[in-house]
């Protein structure tokens, strides 16, 4: 294991011109694949798992900033109103108002859903969130369903309730804050985990002929991927981790030959990969055109195969469009600033091709674990560049 200090020194350094700030690798202490913290195959010894950390990171989901918030799976789990709880509210009957808003608990062995052997997802009874797969389904005799893990960890809050006399760890909505259970550290693997459902909060949607058809409220929202390499994708995935609009950023390979790369082989041998971070959008608050401006900002698009200290291939500037649309519109926007007095004297490098071209191992490959979000892991946010030019 690396020493976290090292890690902690990480800065986002302004660098000389234009307000473009770095966040570099090199500037972390050098952290190369020779002293990388951990296994290239990604394998972690985090915590993720256990009830201590779904608790502090449930506490942390808290703390982060307003406005619209999105899940890994890209559902809106923004906190709903009580004025829209109160109108869903409405559909609920008696016995599952008690469970769902009171917090009560229905009788063991009396849900309707306890022996639903079908294949489907569980959504929120209230607001139509989807919270457990069937295939995290287990029987724990207990007489109440019982899943091992959720179907997205953002669609679950948690709180103590120190209830009855005894220290357990309640489970809600994130969206709506229905009342959904317990959860338990006495489960199966993989995460040991226990989540104690009462039926009542719960609405079974059957997959049939291998298709599952969610309803409006239960559906991920429309989005849109981009692709950008700007150096060190550490800072790059922070940066864009923060731009409202901004689903998920995700780090990785993208552009060289070879399929399912390592860091190392990216870092020491001619994969011709960039280091390159996947981001998940929503058109309807963000634009691609907003975020070709926000990629400008974060990187310097006049280095040639580097950014900052980091040297190589692997660091290069790069647009990768997911389609024709995005092509076009990232060659007009490279026009448009070509054209500015700021890109006379250092030209723009970025290069520009479709994602998945010939020659290329399709598309984007996910760096290890421990490449994501690293800042997040590490502290030593980025600091995000102001729009003004
Ligand atoms: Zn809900």
């Amino acid at each position: 294991m690396r020493v976290l200090g090292l890690i902690l020194l990480f800065v986002a350094a302004a660098a000389i011109a234009g307000g473009v700030f770095y966040a570099s690798r090199a500037q972390a202490g050098g952290a190369s694949a020779g002293n990388a913290p951990l296994t290239d195959n990604g394998e972690t010894s985090n915590d993720k798992g256990t009830l201590k950390s779904m608790i502090s990171n449930a506490g942390e989901k808290a703390t982060k900033k307003e406005g619209p918030r999105y899940s890994k799976s890209g559902y809106d789990v923004t906190p709903l109103s009580q004025g829209k709880i109160d109108l869903l509210a409405r559909k609920l009957t008696p016995e599952e108002k008690n469970v769902v808003l009171a917090k009560g608990t229905e009788r063991p062995f009396c849900g309707t859903l306890l022996d639903n052997h079908k294949e489907g997802v569980y959504v929120c009874r209230l607001c139509g969130l989807p919270l457990f797969s069937s295939e995290n389904k287990f029987n724990s005799g207990t007489g109440w369903p019982s899943f091992f893990q959720p179907y997205d960890n953002d669609h679950v809050a948690y709180h103590k309730d120190g209830s009855l006399g005894m220290e357990r760890i309640e489970i809600l909505c994130e969206r709506c804050t229905a009342h959904l259970g317990h959860v338990f550290d006495d489960g199966p693997k993989p995460t040991g985990l226990r989540y104690c459902v009462n039926s009542a909060s719960l609405e079974f949607v059957e997959k049939k002929d291998g298709k599952l058809e969610l309803p409006p409220e239960s559906q991920p929202l429309k989005t849109d991927t981009a692709y950008f390499g700007g150096g060190c994708f550490w800072g790059v995935e922070d940066l864009f981790q923060q731009v409202p609009g901004v689903i998920d950023a995700v780090s990785g390979y993208m552009g060289g030959h070879k399929a399912n790369p390592t860091y190392k082989e990216v870092c020491y041998t001619d994969t011709e990969h960039a280091e390159v971070v996947k981001i998940v959008f929503d058109p309807a608050r963000v634009t691609y055109k907003d975020l070709l401006a926000k990629f400008f900002k974060f990187h310097d698009p006049t280095q040639l195969d580097k950014q900052g200290p980091d040297h190589g291939r692997q660091y290069r500037s790069a647009i990768f469009a997911a389609d024709d649309k995005q092509l076009a519109e990232a060659k007009a926007f490279i026009a448009e600033q070509s054209a500015k007095p700021k890109f006379q004297a250092r030209k723009i490098v970025t290069t520009l091709e479709l994602a998945g071209q010939p020659g290329h191992a399709a598309g984007f490959w996910p760096a290890e674990e421990y490449h994501q979000d690293y800042h997040a892991k590490h502290g030593g946010h980025c600091a995000i560049p102001s729009d003004d030019d």
